[in-house]
């Protein structure tokens, strides 16, 4: 196989080894059904509860505030759906931002078909939501906030300790879309007053298809799946042993070195983004500069478009993105991007590189030296370019 460069880390993350070393067991030998009696189904009950804990640990919250789930997108829908269901007496507004993630946006939509009142704030040009704006648009009968903790695309840090203690004044139940910042910082659902908090394996170096939803006790929400009493009867099906095993794993490898992590992968963000910017004019930074996830580096090149230059990265075997993963084939930019205020033609020139734990300096030299050489090359064949260049010189004259 090619070695290739991996700069995707937000569209999703290699598994460690340990990982699927942790999960194999129950791919084999371990196969008990967690609901039976004989001791092959308790070792599978006690991983699931292990898992459980250190999740729970992981946010200062209990274990049974821990509700596994077959992903990111699950959980969201879990607790946009369910909450809007089990407090329609209370009233039917939600509030949440411009720039979620499909799995949130969908989900409103879809709940707008059913009668709910949807507000989606407005963010700033660094993708922060308006304070002031969520405070105006709150009303007698909204029952749910949810705002991401951090954008997947251009990586903005959210200030969801504000909007929890802003939440809570007003009684109103705050969701977090967890599942890029999960793993990544620190966030205490104690300290930001979060009522429910999604999360994802797979963009923690845990597998796919597994993650969980944080219930705080008390928070009034039905259940997802009907069928068994799995997960405290919210969740039923028998679950997935494996999948949360090594989420659990993911989760306890993440927490253990997440200071040194962060620090080495700002270190070489920062170092990417000097170069960038510093050796390709007409460049932008997307995004916050520095109150932005650690690992995220957002650009937008004028006079050229997004996915030419990911094909030609993909031909240097580097794995890059251009706006959200979901969004690659149509050709609409990126609702993120849009929402920050850029203009059409500079959303479309956006690249979004996300580093990883097992990024190097040298992986980060070389993207930097063919993203310059395919920049200069996409401008070489541009007209716009050519236009703007003429237009440029006329000026000088
Ligand atoms: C990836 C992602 C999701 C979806 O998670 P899945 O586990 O892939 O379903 C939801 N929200 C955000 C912010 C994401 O980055």
């Amino acid at each position: 196989m090619e070695e290739i460069i991996y700069l995707d880390n937000a569209a999703t993350t290699k598994i460690r080894p340990s990982v699927v070393e942790a999960m194999l067991p129950y791919l084999t030998e371990e196969y008990g059904n967690p609901s039976s009696v004989y001791s092959l189904a308790a070792r599978s009950r006690n991983a699931i509860s292990g898992a459980r804990e250190r999740i729970a640990e992981s946010l200062g919250a209990k274990p049974e505030e821990i509700y596994f789930t077959a992903g990111g997108s699950e959980a969201d829908n879990w607790a946009l759906k369910s909450v809007a269901e089990a407090n329609r007496e209370k009233g039917n507004h939600i509030i949440t931002t411009k720039i979620e993630h499909h799995a949130i946006l969908h989900t409103c939509e879809y709940l707008e078909q059913m009668g709910y009142e949807i507000t989606y704030l407005g963010v700033d040009e660094a993708g922060r939501v308006n304070i002031s704006e969520l405070r105006k648009a709150i009303r007698a009968t909204t029952i749910l906030i949810s705002v991401m903790a951090a954008n997947n695309e251009i990586g903005t840090l959210e200030p969801i300790k504000e909007i929890g203690q802003i939440a809570k004044e007003h009684n109103i139940y705050f969701h977090t879309d967890a599942v890029q910042a999960y793993g990544q910082i620190p966030i205490s659902v104690e300290e930001c007053h979060i009522d429910l908090l999604s999360a994802s394996g797979h963009k923690l170096n845990g597998p796919k298809g597994v993650g969980f939803l944080y219930i705080r006790r008390g928070v009034r929400i039905g259940s997802f799946l009907h069928g068994g009493a799995q997960e405290r009867k919210r969740r039923a099906g028998t679950e997935n042993v494996s999948g949360i095993v090594g989420l659990g794993k993911a989760v306890e490898l993440a927490f253990a070195d997440l200071e040194e992590r962060a620090k080495r992968e700002r270190e070489l963000r920062d170092y990417l983004m000097d170069r960038i910017m510093s050796e390709i004019p007409y460049t932008r930074i997307n995004g916050d500069r520095t109150n932005r996830l650690p690992n995220n580096a957002n650009f937008s090149f004028q006079f050229i478009e997004g996915e030419s230059l990911l094909i030609m990265l993909d031909i240097k075997h580097i794995c890059a993105s251009s706006g959200s993963a979901c969004t690659s084939g149509s050709s609409k930019p990126s609702h993120v991007l849009v929402a920050i205020g850029l203009p059409e033609e500079i959303a479309h020139g956006s690249l979004r590189l996300t580093l990883g734990f097992e990024t190097t300096k040298e992986e980060i030299d070389k993207t930097v030296d063919a993203v310059k050489e395919i920049v200069e090359k996409l401008r070489g064949m541009s007209v716009l370019y050519e236009e703007f260049l003429q237009k440029h010189s006329e000026n000088k004259k």
